[in-house]
């Protein structure tokens, strides 16, 4: 039985779903519209577990959906945040050389950032580097003057309460656990009853790749999930770290090597790495999930992408489980920092899709099949950006999904 028919209906209450939710209510306002949460709580997984950064759009492939989105998604955040007095700040960052083998690189980065069409960003000297990070180390590094912070849990809080004031609904505690696909409707069964809709957008982060099977699509690709874990500085340490202080990244992989990140609190954390996860919300090193761990082994790309990166992930483990380890990689940046500096922080787990052939999906996608659109990657700077995909996902939705 269904209780409610919708003219489209959303799963996921993470940023993206909301940032999608939010441009719907802007754009068509008359169409009624569910957003299903599985938590209690909007943005209980990647949306509320992230750096909290607003990225300038410096590391991404000219004219891929990442830099174009991810650029004017940030002048989109410090708007918004701006516009509805949310916590942010405009702190910049710089991007460190620490070894000569990386200067090359730094390079390569300052001409992405060039072409992404970054302002200000310029390679700085390493008395340059003293004024503005005193404590950091550098033979070189790149100043990127719009890198910002925020907390994306609250700017996800405003996006739902946006959305309900335009007459949508937050639907919490609602997991979607059956699709069916009738001629002219889509039935979703959740665990608070039936809901029928016209079209249905799946960003269901983490599961996005088990939602899209659920609604009778075979999504090409498997989620992976990559558990990011964060030491804090001790308040008393804070002072070491005036904005954020990154490395050159290893162009090798998705991620940005361990970094120090001021939150918007004040606080400064360092991390986070990229730990294979052993369930898709496995925040802890104890979280196992036998159903996540046997859809994994049994798909051809996770052994393809073992055989490439195994050395690497080894790495990860070993500097995840030893806390000597993970400072060394932060001392690199930081030289004065040392174990008693660094108290556990907390965790997030990253959604990375893989391919068959064992690659790692690098830009955002997303996938249409019929009324129905999946999104099915969108790492960081997706919260960054979140605005900007809800316009690009809403532009394709409203031919494709036949919003009106
Ligand atoms: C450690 C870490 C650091 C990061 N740092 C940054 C950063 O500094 N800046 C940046 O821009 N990005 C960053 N990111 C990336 C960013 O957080 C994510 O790209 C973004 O949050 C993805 O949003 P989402 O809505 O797709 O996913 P999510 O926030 O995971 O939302 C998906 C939602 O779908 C719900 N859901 C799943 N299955 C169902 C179901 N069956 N029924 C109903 N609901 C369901 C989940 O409960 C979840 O709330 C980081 C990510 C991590 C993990």
């Amino acid at each position: 039985m269904t209780d409610s028919r919708y003219n489209v209906m959303i799963i996921g209450g993470g940023v993206v779903g909301l940032g999608v939710a939010l441009e719907i209510t802007r754009r068509f306002p008359h169409l009624r519209l569910l957003v299903l949460e599985k938590e209690d709580r909007v943005a209980r997984h990647q949306s509320g577990h992230n750096s909290g950064v607003i990225h300038s759009g410096l590391y991404y492939k000219p004219g891929s959906l990442k830099a174009r989105l991810c650029v004017s998604g940030a002048a989109a955040m410090v708007e918004f945040c701006r516009e509805h007095g949310l916590p942010y700040e405009v702190c910049g960052k710089v991007v460190v050389a620490t070894h000569a083998d990386e200067l090359p690189r730094l390079e390569e980065l300052r001409k992405r950032g060039e072409a992404n069409g970054l302002v200000g960003v310029r390679l700085i000297g390493p008395e340059e580097v003293k004024e503005i990070e005193p404590h950091a180390a550098g033979l070189k590094a790149l100043l990127v003057p719009s890198t910002g912070i925020t907390n994306y849990a609250v700017v996800c809080d405003k996006y739902a309460e946006l959305i309900s004031a335009h007459g949508a609904t937050v639907l919490t505690s609602a997991a979607a656990t059956g699709i069916k696909r009738l001629p002219n409707e889509i039935v979703v069964e959740t665990t608070r009853g039936a809901f029928s809709t016209t079209a249905l957008i799946n960003c269901a982060g983490l599961y996005s790749d088990r939602i899209s099977r659920l609604a009778g699509d075979e999504p090409g690709v498997m989620i992976v999930p990559f558990r990011g874990e964060y030491y804090d500085l001790v308040p008393e340490r804070a002072s070491l770290v005036r904005a954020l202080i990154y490395p050159v990244p290893d162009p090798r992989f998705p991620f940005l090597g361990v970094h120090f990140t001021r939150r918007i609190t004040g606080n400064v954390d360092a991390g986070p790495n990229a730990v294979l996860a052993l369930a898709r919300e496995g925040y802890r090193h104890r979280d196992i999930n036998v159903r996540d761990l046997a859809s994994a082994l049994a798909f051809p790309g996770f052994w393809r992408m073992a055989r490439q990166h195994w050395r690497n992930g080894l790495d990860e483990w070993h500097r995840s489980l030893s806390k000597p380890v993970f400072v060394r990689a932060l001392q690199r940046l930081l030289p004065e920092v040392t174990e008693k500096d660094l108290v556990p922080g907390g965790s997030g787990v990253r959604a990375q899709a893989l391919k068959p052939d064992g690659a790692l999906v690098d830009d955002f996608q997303f996938v249409g099949s019929g009324k129905v659109l999946h999104v099915l990657n969108v790492p960081s700077p997706a919260a960054t950006a979140s605005l900007m995909i809800g316009k690009a996902i809403v532009d394709t939705a409203a031919s494709d999904l036949g919003l009106s």
